[in-house]
């Protein structure tokens, strides 16, 4: 999990840069000594909820450039809550745990929001806010994260509501995505260990998946995008 984390920060930083990726290893392994210290604490459990969450947004609240939005409620009247800070003119929506049993990326942005808040990478991390501004929305299904199963109160797989909007969650997804437009979206999930990096027996840290934008597959600049 540690690896996911890191290299989830890493990509928000080598997204923003435009030297060599060799020129970034010393960065990676800064960023792999030190992630101990950003690490969230309070999300150490594999099953999180979403009262575990609050006290940390409250706390996030008041940290420099970070506004927090209450943009909707789960079935059991669960506040969904965005988490938005940077300048940049490209928007970055990142919303995880729509499955209610995949708690991993939800403890990621709970570590960024450390290391955004922390003094360090200081040069870094002014690339990245400078250019981007990020919207986390962390826990899109807290009900279903109440009793670790991957559907919502109502029984609803969030990813397969994105045409019948049957739930407020996927509902909430949809007008948060439309109001910002944003110019990249991270759907982010959990993985189960069984994949393997193609062709080789070493386990996938992290996988991308980009999906068409046409029924023929075709390639075009978004889905070019790792
Ligand atoms: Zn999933």
């Amino acid at each position: 999990m540690k690896y996911l984390k890191l290299l989830f920060i890493g990509l928000l930083i080598y997204g923003c840069k435009e030297e060599k990726p060799q020129q970034n290893l010393g960065l990676t392994t800064s960023l792999y000594d030190t992630y101990e210290k950003y690490r969230e604490s309070e999300l150490d459990k594999r099953r999180i909820k979403h009262r575990d969450l609050q006290n940390l947004i409250s706390d996030h609240q008041n940290d420099p450039g970070v506004t927090v939005k209450k943009v909707g409620e789960s079935i059991e009247g669960r506040d969904l809550k965005l988490i938005s800070i940077g300048q940049g003119t490209t928007d970055v929506f990142l919303w995880s745990q729509m499955h209610g049993n995949e708690p991993t990326a939800t403890q990621a942005i709970f570590d960024i929001l450390n290391f955004l808040k922390s003094d360090d990478f200081s040069e870094e991390k002014s690339e990245i806010l400078n250019n981007l501004t990020l919207h986390f929305l962390p826990m899109l299904n807290p009900d279903g994260a109440e009793v670790f199963k991957r559907e919502n109160k109502l029984g609803i797989d969030i990813n397969r509501d994105a045409l019948r909007l049957q739930s407020p969650e996927g509902q909430t997804l949809k007008r948060v995505r439309d109001s910002l437009d944003a110019d990249f979206g991270f759907n982010l999930h959990d993985q189960s260990t069984y994949y393997n990096a193609e062709r080789t027996e070493k386990p996938a840290t992290i996988s991308y998946l980009a999906p068409a934008y046409n029924y023929e597959k075709e390639i075009n600049e978004g889905a070019a995008m790792p």
